[in-house]
């Protein structure tokens, strides 16, 4: 750090993303990228939008948004996008949370809810979640704070039914509850509905996972019109541009391809079973994943000997050396021949352990 650096900063531990080594090919299961390629229209469309390249974007995005709109059954009013939901997520942090309204989140979700926090001075609670590492929304009801709440949740996967979140909802009227559907096309159910009854939900979600664009950056938040406000406020006071030309076109291409998106979604759904089903019958205990990753840990072997073994053969997979999670790995699900590929290293892991 330089002597330079910010006093309000000192303390800010970055989140830390998952490892992009560039010395060797990895089979890469471990930043829940998807293994398929984005849908082909797109290409023809950012071709075509580059000669525009020295225009600004349009800052409304408004022909994105009702494209959105129609897929996403809301209306252009209710819409916010960014460069990646990250973007939407720290705004929504300096959005509805203050010195006197502070955030909660489990202890166990998306670790930058922590440095959001942490980087905008917002007092916040992590709620443990259950045993089994389920989420009971009944502990979020009173605590009077912005709660964000991943669904389904990572690095476990597990969901909760747009059901179980209203409850939430409606139990604390005078607070937004934010829900971070990164995951959600893989086998969850989306909380977009719920933004047309209630004020107080704004449901944030990606293109990064599902429609194959980490690399793109695309994110958006659907909610109630004056929570929209309230996030355009922050975006224009930081960058009223933050989705850029290509990427906005990419975006539309994509988003009118919608077959394609729900194949990959199924042919990931399939593979997840597929691992789910070998991982058990090598042993492991393995969450009910409704994400695009399984989490899961075995008897035989540690956490991080796992990841340092699979490694070791070319594999990658994220490991978390917080407590309570230290015993397992989050493995991201790729190809057939990805997972094949995997669950032959750890059968050859673990027998070597024996
Ligand atoms: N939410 C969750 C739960 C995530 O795991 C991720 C991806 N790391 C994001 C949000 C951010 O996604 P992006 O910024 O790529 O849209």
């Amino acid at each position: 750090m330089s002597r330079f650096f910010s006093g309000r900063y000192l303390s800010l531990e970055p989140y830390t993303p998952g490892e992009q080594p560039k010395d060797r090919r990895f089979i890469k299961l471990n930043t829940n990228e998807s293994p398929f390629p984005p849908a082909e229209n797109g290409a023809g469309a950012i071709a075509a939008e580059y000669e525009k390249l020295m225009l600004y974007p349009d800052p409304t995005a408004s022909g994105l948004k009702e494209l959105f709109a129609e897929v996403y059954q809301t209306e252009t009013k209710n819409i916010a996008f960014s460069n990646g939901s990250d973007d939407l997520l720290n705004f929504s942090f300096m959005a509805f949370c203050d010195d006197e309204t502070g955030a909660a989140f489990p202890d166990i979700t998306y670790g930058f809810y922590k440095v959001f926090a942490e980087l905008n001075h917002i007092d916040h609670m992590e709620i443990p979640l259950k045993e089994d590492l389920t989420l009971d929304p009944d502990d979020y009801k009173k605590l009077g704070r912005t709660c964000f709440i991943a669904n389904p949740n990572a690095p476990t996967g597990i969901a909760l039914t747009p059901r179980r979140i209203e409850e939430l909802v409606k139990a604390d009227p005078d607070h937004v509850v934010i829900v971070d559907e990164a995951y959600v096309d893989f086998g969850a159910e989306s909380c977009i509905p719920l933004t047309k009854k209630y004020d107080n939900i704004l449901v944030i979600g990606t293109f990064s996972k599902s429609r194959s664009f980490a690399g793109a950056r695309f994110g958006y938040a659907v909610g109630n019109e004056e929570l929209i406000k309230d996030l355009n406020t922050l975006i224009y006071s930081t960058n009223p541009y933050n989705v850029n030309r290509l990427t906005m076109a990419a975006a539309a291409a994509v988003l009118k391809d919608g077959e394609y998106t729900r194949a990959n979604c199924r042919k990931v759904m399939e593979n997840r079973a597929f691992t789910v089903s070998e991982l058990r019958r090598l042993g492991f205990t393995v969450t009910e994943s409704l994400a695009n990753f399984v989490f899961a840990r075995s008897p035989e072997i540690s956490g991080e000997d796992l990841y340092l073994k699979l490694k070791e053969r070319g594999i990658l997979v994220r490991h978390f050396s917080a407590e309570r999670i230290k015993d397992y790995n989050r493995i991201t699900i790729g190809s057939m021949e990805d997972m094949q590929a995997l669950i032959a290293a750890v059968s050859r892991i673990l027998s070597e352990e024996k």
